[in-house]
């Protein structure tokens, strides 16, 4: 199937995402909404979320962004001024919190060298290595921060995109770089399909194609070399 027509099946299917979801003035849990722009504040809380989310859920990302935005810590400079312990606590929900705390001082600390500006940060030539010489900053994170908050047309390619993929062409799972490339020669770059594509394949995963997957009632089998078996 061609990618272009796999977006328009999920999509058709599942409608518009409204990734990411972001935490709005005057309150604290993130919410899913069509947005038109994002506020410096709502991009760093992407950037959080995006190291936060690393091998969780995003319910459990979730109750630590809302703990961030109690103690009013979506703020590079009070990260850096939050002790790694107090940190920790306060991110506990998304599992790993010791390391996620350095992670987050380590994003911020680098931070610190654009005045703590992500606009600033966002306007580096090559941000995606910039991104990538952050310590706990891997392809799939930094690919996030680039297309989520920095709204650059990155496809983000995760462990749900690599497994539908899979399956639907019958061919066994490939690398991240191989998928990204493919996305990137196959689909006419923009930032907004990229978003919502990724945003589809999430939903996918935890609507049918999951670990065992839900072939037979699946909108998707009549293309699927995997899902074709239940037909
Ligand atoms: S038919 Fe099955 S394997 Fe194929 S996309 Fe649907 S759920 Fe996944």
């Amino acid at each position: 199937m061609q990618a272009f027509s796999l977006y328009k099946k999920l999509f058709s299917e599942y409608g518009k995402q409204n990734w990411w979801p972001v935490t709005e003035k005057g309150k604290t849990k993130p919410e899913y909404k069509n947005r038109k722009k994002l506020s410096e504040k709502q991009k760093l809380e992407v950037c959080f979320g995006a190291i936060l989310t690393q091998n969780t859920s995003w319910k459990n990302v979730e109750k630590a962004i809302i703990r961030l935005n109690k103690k009013n810590l979506i703020d590079a400079e009070k990260i850096l001024k939050t002790r790694k312990q107090t940190l920790a606590k306060a991110i506990k929900s998304a599992g790993y919190f010791n390391q996620k705390a350095v992670y987050l001082k380590e994003f911020c600390r680098h931070l610190k060298k654009y005045d703590f500006s992500l606009n600033k940060f966002f306007a580096e030539k090559d941000l995606r290595t910039e991104l990538l010489s952050v310590k706990g900053i891997g392809k799939e994170t930094a690919d996030s921060i680039l297309l989520y908050s920095a709204e650059k047309p990155v496809f983000v390619v995760d462990a749900y995109t690599k497994r539908i993929i899979s399956r639907i062409s019958g061919e066994k799972e490939k690398s991240y770089d191989e998928l990204q490339n493919f996305f990137h020669k196959n689909l006419k770059k923009g930032a907004e399909l990229f978003n919502e594509f990724h945003a589809l394949f999430v939903e996918h995963a935890k609507q049918f194609c999951m670990k065992k997957p839900l072939c037979k009632n699946c909108f998707l089998k009549k293309e699927c070399v995997f899902g074709k078996a239940f037909l």
